[in-house]
């Protein structure tokens, strides 16, 4: 009997008989070479695993950790299948099962109850004229955001504050329980149960603002709590207020210089929450002129291999996933590419030079001058 949710355990089944048809589709299975970690073989797998005909194991459960969720199967699919929520309920069922996590993974709840960040200490910010502690909208800028681009933070911070006309709240719970991640980084390593526990926390803490806006791509609060809005989707919204200040400048002084723009559609802003039309409208009034689009864009877009912490699972397969978007770009003549996503635009930064990489609330405070770069 199965213990799988039903609609994971209809997949499995769905998958286990399918030809690959997504096969050549997954960054995972493209960086590893190995037919282990492609889709089929993930949900294959997971359904030997559920009938009990493979015994759920330390070394068997470290594979469903080579998945980065980027939906990207899901656009070949025909069954229309959700390879990441399937991946992270069987990452869970790994930890709920006592097994070990692959190491760069373990003891990020302890982390996340310590730092309020899944992956350890976040840089503090000395940037309180650029926020209102009093405002009813909070910025909540996600780990990848709070933790790697400090500096970032404050510059969305005064964007926002030019694009809406007011400055935000910047959202970080408080000394006592800092709070600077959705809960997502937690579900992604497995710890599922403390993840539901974290997200109940946050929707309290967040209960209290009217909007909340994010550059986090997994947040999610009851239908009751405030108003969600991804950074990109305000800046869509808010178009009006801000893009003739770029246009003034002939495309915005800041990306003057950023020769061959090529837009990179990050996988949560893109697959997930649909804002491909949105990012290609605040691109093009940010820098004049609509971005070039690469080969495969939209939802064919390519996946750089930066999420549900598979760098730090598998360093080497997202290096090769990260190495085949670089290299379509720099093929492409590209020498600036603006990703959706602040984690992607990290590790695309972090695996190559030739291309300058900026992630879309970087480049449009900088086409309005804001950041002095
Ligand atoms: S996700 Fe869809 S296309 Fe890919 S192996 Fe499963 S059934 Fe086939
Ligand atoms: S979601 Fe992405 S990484 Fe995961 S199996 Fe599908 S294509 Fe591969």
């Amino acid at each position: 009997m199965t213990t799988l949710p039903l609609p994971i355990r209809s997949q499995a089944d769905t998958c286990t008989y399918c030809p690959k048809l997504c096969r050549f589709s997954c960054p995972v299975a493209e960086g590893e070479a190995r037919e282990t970690v492609t889709p089929w073989g993930l949900m294959s797998l997971l359904r030997l695993v559920d009938d009990g005909h493979v015994e759920l194991t330390a070394e068997v459960g470290e594979v469903f950790f080579h998945c980065t969720g980027c939906l990207r199967c899901q656009t070949w699919c025909r069954h229309d299948h959700d390879l990441p929520t399937a991946m992270r309920h069987a990452r869970r069922m790994v930890v709920d099962s006592g097994l070990p996590t692959p190491p760069a993974l373990r003891g990020m709840d302890q982390a996340m109850e310590q730092h309020g960040c899944a992956g350890g200490p976040v840089p503090s910010l000395a940037s309180a004229e650029v926020f209102d502690a009093g405002s009813a909208v909070a910025y909540f800028p996600g780990c990848a955001r709070r933790r790697e681009d400090p500096e970032g933070v404050v510059l969305v911070g005064r964007l926002l504050a030019e694009v809406l006309g007011h400055k935000v709240a910047l959202f970080e719970g408080d000394d006592a329980a800092p709070m600077h991640c959705c809960g997502g980084a937690l579900e992604q390593a497995g710890y599922g149960a403390a993840a539901d526990v974290w997200r109940e926390r946050l929707s309290g803490a967040l209960a209290g603002y009217e909007q909340v806006v994010t550059e986090c791509g997994d947040i999610d609060l009851p239908p009751d709590g405030p108003r969600v809005q991804p950074l990109i989707d305000v800046l869509f919204q808010r178009m009006t207020s801000w893009m003739g200040k770029t246009a003034q400048s002939a495309g915005g002084a800041g990306n003057a210089s950023a020769g061959l723009v090529a837009l990179h559609d990050g996988c949560r802003t893109g697959r997930k929450l649909g804002l491909h039309d949105a990012t290609r409208a605040v691109v093009t009034a940010a820098l004049g002129h609509p971005p070039a689009d690469m080969w495969l864009s939209r939802d064919e877009g390519l996946c750089c291999g930066a999420g549900d912490h598979y760098p730090l699972v598998a360093p080497d397969g997202a290096a090769v996933a990260a190495g085949l978007v670089l290299g379509a770009l720099e093929d492409q003549g590209a020498q600036t590419v603006v990703t959706g996503s602040v984690r992607c635009a990290g590790h695309m930064r972090a695996h190559g030079d030739g291309v300058e990489v900026v992630d879309v609330g970087r480049f449009v405070a900088r086409s309005l001058g804001i950041g002095g770069e």
